[in-house]
Formats: structure tokens, sequence, C-alpha cells
């Protein structure tokens, strides 16, 4: 084998395709609908967001839709839809986007994390069991990293204890969970529809639920123009269509457009990738030290495949830290390949210390007895600490195309085998992971 490119060799990726990357894929037609919609000067309706909330709806099998401007936007009306509200606590896993959790604080309610679990990287039902109190209202399920979550047992703790499950799968559009779709366990699903997601619109959030009850809260809390029509006598005429929570959070319809659009290609495009993910995934996760994160369960899928990972263990490479072995897949022209993924949400101070909204003490604490401490509450959570040092943020692939796949698969291959050369000059730096995911790598 040839010597490692970090070390002086030539780099075992040769051929590059930036399209194999590319995302999302824009077509004629979404031109089409865009400029339609910009020339008929349209921006601002609803008429192309209902159609587009209706087709959502429909591709889920879920009765109600509601389109917003964001997935962050798309949560807080969830939390707000459910009732969530000052006292309460909502348990989130610590392994996510900050957007899963921070709304809570500004209803006055509080987040405890929880644990995922070492080999889904979702919430882990034990560790979700053993933090609920009186208080817990609320559980946020992550489809984390395309992953599908533990439905099966969070959902038997949840419904046993009278918790509400608001299922986030910003991470998992048209996934399964033993043949059924994610977001139709929970009594309230959001979705992020943002650019870097695999169901890419521009901005946007998709909220869905089958109550009515939930579905017009979160009309009421944020959607303004939409009340007359929703609320019908339930508007309060004293109080007229104002949004309660004081947000608009309307979707540009632009974002609808491509919205409807992208529906329409958008299972055949995540079966391509698809194909070209499992094909790079079962190969480098026979290489000593890799292996795959897939669903164990049957009926199962990744769909999409966003941010995907595999996990690294260091022990079996002669403890080769991560950061040396990306350095070395990087230097041999791999590209889009990062160390770690989110950083524990757990670890910042913003959910015990932070005083928000100016009530004098940490807004964590402002609805709760002094002895009741969120920090102590969340405690340790092991599995989160320590997932950056084991997973590696692989390329996405969004076309079957072999013969590039096959150079990066070389790349993984020749850096395992040739692992011991890179120990001597291993600098054994740590990965924090990030608070985000970036759009482009
Ligand atoms: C991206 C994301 C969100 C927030 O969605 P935006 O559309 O960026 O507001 C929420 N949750 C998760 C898990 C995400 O990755």
């Amino acid at each position: 084998m040839s010597t490692l490119a970090l070390l002086g060799g030539s780099p075992a990726v040769s051929k590059h395709d930036d399209g194999i990357f590319r995302w999302p894929i824009i077509t004629p037609a979404i031109e089409e609908a865009v400029l339609s919609c910009l020339r008929a000067g349209n921006m601002s309706g609803i008429d192309i967001t209902r159609r587009f909330e209706a087709a959502y709806a429909a591709w889920n099998g879920r009765q109600y839709a509601l389109a917003n401007s964001s997935g962050t936007a798309a949560l807080h009306c969830a939390m707000y839809g459910l009732g969530l509200g000052p006292g309460d606590e909502m348990i989130c896993p610590s392994i996510t986007y900050w957007a899963s959790a921070v709304q809570a604080l500004s209803l006055g309610a509080r987040v405890i994390f929880a644990d995922v679990d070492p080999d889904t990287l979702c919430l882990d039902p034990e560790s979700f069991a053993a933090r609920i109190t009186p208080r817990t209202k609320v559980v946020m399920v992550v489809h984390y990293l395309s992953h599908p979550a533990d439905m099966d047992a969070i959902m038997s703790i949840a419904r046993k204890h009278g918790i509400k499950v608001i299922e986030d799968v910003s991470h998992a559009q048209g996934g399964l969970y033993r043949d059924r779709m994610l977001g139709t366990f929970g009594d309230v699903a959001a979705f992020s529809l943002m650019t870097g997601k695999s169901f890419a619109i521009g901005e946007g959030g998709m909220l869905l639920c089958d109550d009515e009850e939930i579905f017009k809260r979160a009309v009421r809390f944020a959607h303004y123009e939409r009340q007359q029509a929703v609320l019908g006598k339930d508007l309060d005429p004293a109080i007229g269509p104002i949004p309660w929570g004081g947000y608009k959070y309307r979707i540009h319809q632009l974002s609808s457009a491509v919205g409807v659009e992208q529906l329409k290609k958008y299972p055949g495009e995540i079966a391509e990738i698809d194909r070209a993910m499992r094909y790079f995934t079962d190969a480098i996760g026979k290489l000593p030290g890799i292996r795959a994160h897939y669903p164990r369960d049957p009926g199962s899928s990744k769909a999409g495949w966003y941010a995907s990972v595999v996990f690294y263990d260091r022990d079996k490479l002669g403890g080769l830290s991560l950061p040396r072995f990306i350095e070395a897949l990087q230097a041999e022209g791999v590209r889009n390949v990062h160390a770690g993924c989110n950083r524990p949400l757990h670890q910042s101070k913003l959910f015990y210390d932070v005083d928000i909204y100016g009530h004098g003490q940490p807004t964590a604490r402002v609805n709760w007895p002094p002895a009741s401490d969120p920090l102590a509450l969340t405690g340790d959570l092991p599995v989160s600490a320590g997932v950056n040092a084991r997973v590696i943020t692989v390329p996405w692939f969004k076309h079957f195309q072999p013969a590039i796949i096959d150079q990066y698969i070389d790349a993984f291959r020749k850096v395992t085998a040739q692992h011991q050369e890179l120990l001597a000059a291993d600098a054994q730096s740590e990965v924090s992971g990030i608070w985000f995911k970036p759009v482009k790598d």
C-alpha cells in the first residue's frame, strides 16, 4: 500500500465531483415554482403554504399540519401546543441541536437533560425514566442524525406517566421506525426544513399532529393570520386575532413553493442517498476501529442520512486520537469529514445559571422551590459527555457513484491499515463538538 498522504505519499482520492455533495438538488420545476410565486408578488400569502401543508400531512399520514418560518418556531409552537408552561419540566436528550430545548425557557418551563444510548445516540429510555418528577410534562424525542429513537420503550414510559411526547424529526424526514413513519408516534412532531437538512426548502419548519386542540393552540400562539379560520367561535372577540405568544411564525411562501416541488421528488432522492450511503458505510464499517451507526430494529431506516456518523474506537487503532485520524483522512483527499457531532447541551450554563429574562435569579429557578436544582436533576450524563470522542461525521453522498465513493473507501482503508505510522506525532488533542451543525463544512 502506498505511503500515507499526511507523510508525503499521494492521496487516495484523486477524482472529485462536487455534484456528489451538492444539496438540495434544484430542478427547473423548483425554479419555476419560485419564480411564479415571486412574479405574482405572493410571498406573504398562505395559499401555496396550505398546499404544501396538505401534501406534507398526507405523506406522513397526519391530520393537521402547520408550516412555520423555521424548525425552531415549529418546536416552540409544539411546546406551547402541549401546554408546557411555568413550573413544568421537559426532558430532552443532551446530544441534539439547541432548538430542541431552549424555547421551553421562554414558556416558563425548564429543561432536564437525559443521556443518549451509546449505540442509537438517541434518548436513552432508562435515563429518561430516571429523571421523571411530578413536574415532568413533556419529553422531547430527537431522531438524531437520521437514526430513529427507541420509540416502543419511550412511548410506553411516557404513557405510563402521562407525559406528552414531541418528536423532533429535523434529521429524519421520511424515516421509519418498525415500518412506521417517524413523527407519527408522539403527540406532536416538528421538522426543520432549512437548507442544510435532508428535506431542504430554504428556511422553514413543519408541525404535525392529529389533535385539534394542539393544532389550535399552536395557531393561537404565533399564527395570527389564521386564527379566524382555525379558531372560529373559540376566538375571543375581546382579545381579537392577536397571537398570544407575540410571535409571527408564518413561513415565507417561496419556501413553501420549494417544498411542494421538493416533496414530489424527495422519496426518490433519499432512495438514492440510501443506496450510496449504505454502500459506503457497509464497506468502512468493516474496517478496524470503525463501526456503522445503523438502526438495529427491523423496518427502521436512516432516511436522508443527514449528518451521518460512524463510531470510532481508538483502542482498536493503537490509541490513535480522533483528530489525528481525521487529519490523515483529509490529507488523503476526503472531503466533508470531521470529528465529533453536537456538543452536549447539558454542559451549557444557559439551562441552570443564566437570568435570561431579568427575574433577578436564573430563569431555570424562577418557577420552582429553591431546593429543586435543575443541575442536580440532570446529573451526570457519561455517554453524552464522551460522545464526541467516539464519532466521525462522514461525507454525505447524494448520488450512487461508485467510482468516487470507492476512492473514499480506499482512503479509510489506507489510514486504518497504516495507523501505526500516525502514532508518533499524535498530539492526542480532544474533540469538543459543536453547538450547531454547519450548513456547509
Ligand atoms: C436544525 C434543527 C432544528 C432547528 O431548525 P431550524 O429550521 O434551523 O430552526 C431543531 N432541531 C434539530 C435537531 C435540528 O437539527
